[in-house]
C-alpha cells in the first residue's frame, strides 16, 4: 500500500543545521516573526502581502477558510489586497505545503491551515468543515490504482446534516 504523502516543511530538511538552529531560535512566539520564518523555510520570499495574509491565516490556530472568507478578514484587518491576490497567495502557500486544499464541491475550495494528513466532516447546512480526529477514520482497504499510478493521498469528506432533517429524495 502506498504511504500517504505528507509535506511538513520538507524543504527545511535541505538546509544546513546552523541555519535551521538560527531560525528556530528566531521564533519568539510572536506570530509576525513566526510567519516570516515559516515563509523562509518553504522558500517563499516574505513580501508584505504574504506576511499580512500569513499572519491572518495562521495566527488563529488550525482552521479552514475559503478565499472569500480570507478576503473579508483581510478587509477587516485593513490589509489592502485584491481577491485575485488572495487566490494566488493561497495557491502559493498550498504548493509550498503550508496549506492543504480541501475540495468540498465544485464551486468552493477550502484551505486548511493544518497541512498534515487528516479527514473532514462537512456540515452541509452551515458549509462548515470540521476535522475528524485521527483515531476515528479507519480505511480498511484502499483500491488498487491502475498500472503506472500510485495513490498520492486520500481525502475523506463525511457529509453531515441535522438528525431532524429529512433525507433528500425520500
Ligand atoms: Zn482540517
Amino acid at each position: 500500500m502506498a504511504q500517504p504523502h505528507t509535506i511538513v516543511f520538507s524543504s527545511a530538511l535541505d538546509e544546513p543545521p546552523e541555519r535551521l538552529l538560527a531560525e528556530r531560535t528566531a521564533l519568539t512566539g510572536c506570530p509576525w516573526h513566526d510567519v516570516r520564518a515559516m515563509l523562509r523555510q518553504v522558500g517563499l520570499r516574505p513580501t508584505r502581502q504574504r506576511m499580512a495574509l500569513g499572519w491572518i491565516l495562521f495566527g488563529k490556530g488550525d482552521r479552514h477558510v475559503t478565499a472569500e472568507f480570507l478576503y473579508e478578514e483581510a478587509n477587516k484587518a485593513k490589509v489592502p489586497v485584491s481577491l485575485a491576490t488572495i487566490y494566488n497567495t493561497l495557491h502559493q502557500f498550498t504548493q509550498a505545503g503550508l496549506l492543504r486544499q480541501v475540495g468540498v464541491d465544485g464551486s468552493k475550495a477550502y484551505f486548511d491551515t493544518n497541512a498534515s494528513d487528516h479527514h473532514h466532516f462537512f456540515v452541509e447546512d452551515e458549509s462548515a468543515l470540521v476535522d475528524i480526529p485521527a483515531t476515528e477514520a479507519v480505511i480498511d482497504k484502499l483500491p488498487t490504482p491502475p498500472p503506472g499510478y500510485k495513490i498520492a493521498r486520500v481525502d475523506i469528506i463525511v457529509r453531515l446534516k441535522r438528525e431532524d432533517e429529512p433525507d433528500r429524495g425520500g
